[in-house]
């Protein structure tokens, strides 16, 4: 195994944010993680990576609401 996370050669894979200083805690799409699959709450297509899905994460919108409180 790799260690991605330090490996510059493995810059395209490496956990970073896809929104870097602003709130979105969703990883950048790259070649070997696409955003290509769906929002498991709101349905949205097209808005998470496998990486995202694998942490539990949910889309932007989803998140916000969660963060506010106000379903
Ligand atoms: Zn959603």
């Amino acid at each position: 195994m790799y260690d991605d996370m330090r490996d510059p050669m493995f810059d395209d894979v490496r956990d970073d944010f896809a929104d870097p200083g602003g709130r979105s805690a969703l990883c950048a799409a790259t070649k070997t993680n696409p955003r290509n699959l769906s929002c498991p709450t709101c349905g949205r297509k097209r808005v998470l990576t496998r990486r995202d899905v694998d942490l539990g994460y949910q889309c932007d919108s989803c998140a916000d609401r969660a963060e506010r409180g106000c379903d």
